[in-house]
């Protein structure tokens, strides 16, 4: 059965950038349809710490995505209460700051070094003593050499924000294709005019309409917003992949004994692991980082790491139920950018590759995939997530061009 809808923008993947963008779009009148394979939160959304940390995740070298995290962090709160009203959901997005601990000598002179470039770019974080950290979470562990404070961070539960999305965009009139998978493109002459998609049952366990088969869903635009996935956009031409790869992440989910609470009320970090705290007193570790292509095995190495490091900084965590172990893909770029714009190809258009920040970029893509679909002006950060700049392009005899990307085969 092939069914024709038309649309002003289809949105390829539900995560926590397809619905965002997809529900910005809405909010300014574009009719909008959002294909997701499996059921939201899926990929790596549904993994994510859900950190919202520009000052933390600062690193020596990459002042461009210090811009674009400091502007879109300064967006959560309001899209936060935004994406509540629209839905009457709640997102667990809490200011709560972040306190990050060296443990031993060395790592103090690491994160004195950090605190350094903090101040010297005039961002919020205060160097502590470790009686004054304890006051502020008395359950840290007993010795460790001091710490940083940076008040301004906050955190939000990304699954609990997927489903306000979802509930967001379905407000606004938007629709939300999940169990369907996006397997071809549909072609106008050297345009691209849509998506032909096909049912995914199986990754779907909400999946009820069975008697779909492969459809099409016609549009003016398609945003690919893949994540890991979109570097393997088989229905694409070579030259319009654009580059990204997996990085694959794994985290832990710790719950409190009846009548506890959780450990700590704000993210604590140490140069190995961070805790984040749910507002229901779940404790959120992480993370791996390993290049491991499309692997997503919890292992066993990877929990004892965790723990272990977790253990370090707040031991109390030895009495938590282990609730849950996941893996996921973050979404890497050769220079850790996101890739947000205009294709090469006409119709196409990128918001993936948000590797290690795409909860905390989410509202910052969103405005900016909204304004290029309805013309307007681009926030002025988003310039620097430029899918032709010179960074993305490889000069290697496997990779082939089309416009101004290259893609690695
Ligand atoms: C362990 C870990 C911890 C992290 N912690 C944080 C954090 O604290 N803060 C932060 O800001 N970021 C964090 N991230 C990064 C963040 O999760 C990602 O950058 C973000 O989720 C990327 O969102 P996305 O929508 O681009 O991709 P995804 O969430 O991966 O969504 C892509 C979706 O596309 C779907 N899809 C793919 N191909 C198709 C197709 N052909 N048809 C239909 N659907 C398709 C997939 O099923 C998937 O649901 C973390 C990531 C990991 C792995």
């Amino acid at each position: 059965m092939t069914e024709k809808r038309s649309f002003d923008a289809v949105f390829v993947g539900g995560g926590v950038i397809g619905l965002a963008c997809a529900w910005r779009a809405a909010q300014r009148g574009a009719r909008v349809c959002v294909v997701e394979r499996a059921e939201p939160p899926a990929g790596a959304t549904n993994v994510a710490a859900g950190m919202l940390a520009p000052v933390g995740e600062l690193t020596f070298g990459e002042p461009e995505l210090l811009e674009l995290t400091l502007a879109s962090g300064a967006l959560w709160p309001e899209f936060a209460a935004e994406v509540e009203a629209a839905s009457g959901v709640e997102t667990g997005f809490r200011q709560c700051g972040a306190l990050h601990l060296a443990l031993d000598r060395d790592e103090a002179a690491e994160l004195r070094r950090r605190h350094d470039l903090q101040r010297e770019l005039g961002l919020a974080a205060e160097w502590l003593t470790p009686s004054r950290c304890r006051e502020l979470e008395p359950g840290l562990a007993p010795t460790f050499v001091g710490g940083v404070l940076a008040g301004g961070e906050a955190s939000v539960d990304p699954r609990a924000l997927v489903r306000a999305l979802a509930a967001a965009l379905h407000e606004a009139g938007a629709e939300l294709r999940t169990g369907t998978e996006v397997v071809d493109a549909l072609w106008s002459g050297e345009r691209l005019a849509g998506v032909r998609t096909a049912p995914t049952p199986d990754a779907c366990p909400r999946y009820e309409d069975k008697r779909r088969g492969d459809d099409e869903v016609r549009a003016d635009v398609v945003v690919l917003c893949s994540g890991a996935w979109a570097g393997q956009t088989a229905w694409l031409p070579d030259g319009a992949r654009p580059r990204v790869r997996p990085v694959k992440g794994e985290v832990l989910e710790l719950r409190p004994r009846p009548g506890d609470g959780a450990p700590a009320s704000r993210i604590v970090a140490s140069e190995r692991v961070y805790l984040v705290p749910r507002p229901d007193g779940r404790l959120i570790v992480g993370a791996t980082q390993e290049e491991r292509g499309f692997d997503t095995v919890v292992t066993a190495g990877g929990v004892h790491e965790l723990l272990r490091e977790a253990y370090r900084v707040l031991p109390d965590i030895a009495e938590m139920e282990l609730a849950g172990a996941i893996a996921g893909l973050r979404p890497g770029t050769p220079d850790n950018l996101p890739i947000v714009g205009r294709g090469p190809v006409e119709g196409l258009l990128y918001a993936t590759g948000h590797f290690r920040n795409g909860i905390l970029l989410a509202p910052l893509t969103a405005d900016a995939v909204a304004a290029t679909l309805s013309g307007s002006e681009v926030p002025a950060p988003m310039a620097l997530a430029d899918p032709h700049r010179p960074t993305l392009v490889l000069n290697t005899k496997t990779s082939v061009g089309v416009g101004g990307a290259e893609v690695a085969r």
